[in-house]
């Protein structure tokens, strides 16, 4: 095979599965190429030197070759295995969640370097011991962004007024704010479907507004800074929960597990 046929490139292993007795398909996020499938070859048995470089939730330095149908990792070294993660349930359970978030909302090819740039720090600052779940919804305010769903909390999506700092309406269908005048208005032309019980927006409070608005705009560091209340932080997770429910058209696996494990144990709220 001539070089030219062989790349190499970083990569975090978003997920596998099996392909016979011994290989196994790996799909892994990129800066260079987004993201992408690839067959390790004896990956799964159990001296392979490729088995636990291509495990998921390992950014790896991998050697490619292209391949007729599928490109085949050749290589593969870890850069980091993210050990932190992987030894605590909690922090193993978000991982997985923002892995799959990534896998879910992305198709194969189409590089996003700010979208992996992301998604890379988000694995190394969950990896403090201090981080709490406002990583989760910083991760998933920016995901959203890069990937074009960037909630509009800035005007009524509705009839483009500004948003005042009242209660307003969040729309997961429209990606964003009803003013509450839009919102009664929208909420009469679909009685039918709200007798049907299907929710078309959830009230969206002051705190809320303040808070997302900002998160919208910050890295992590500063994110975390800002002290707000359980109720606050659930109110949070619910709205963006339920909008990225409305575009996946989908329950995540991972956050369902996540979900399970917080009601165990108590969750790593803000300020907690
Ligand atoms: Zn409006």
């Amino acid at each position: 095979m001539s070089t030219s046929r062989n790349y190499q490139t970083k990569g975090i292993i978003l997920k596998q599965t099996k392909l016979g007795e011994f290989d196994k398909i790996v799909t892994i996020y990129t800066p260079e190429f987004g993201k992408l499938k690839a067959v390790a070859k004896g990956a799964c048995r159990p001296k392979s030197k490729l088995g636990g470089n291509v495990e998921p939730l390992t950014y790896s330095l991998m050697l490619l070759a292209k391949g007729r149908n599928l490109d085949i990792v050749t290589q593969s070294q870890t850069i980091n295995g993210f050990p932190g993660l992987k030894s605590d349930l909690w922090r193993m359970a978000c991982s997985f969640y923002i892995l799959e978030l990534v896998d879910s909302f992305t198709v194969e090819g189409g590089d996003n370097h700010p979208l992996f740039d992301l998604l890379l720090d988000a694995l190394h600052q969950l990896s403090d011991p201090n981080s709490n779940e406002t990583l989760l919804r910083h991760f998933e305010l920016h995901l959203l962004h890069h990937l074009g769903y960037r909630p509009q909390l800035r005007r009524c999506v509705s009839c483009n007024s500004s948003v005042k700092p009242i209660i307003n309406f969040f729309s997961p269908s429209k990606g964003g704010l009803l003013c509450p005048c839009c919102n009664s208005a929208e909420n009469q032309d679909y009685e039918q479907i709200e007798r049907m019980s299907l929710r078309l927006s959830v009230p969206f409070s002051v705190g809320a507004l303040k808070v997302l608005r900002l998160w919208q705009n910050c890295d992590y560091a500063t994110a975390r800074r800002v002290k707000i209340s359980p109720e606050l932080s659930s109110e949070l997770e619910r709205v963006l929960h339920d909008y990225i429910r409305c575009i996946l058209q989908r329950e995540l696996k991972s956050l369902t597990w996540l979900q399970e494990l917080e009601m165990e144990f108590p969750p790593h709220r803000p300020g907690t």
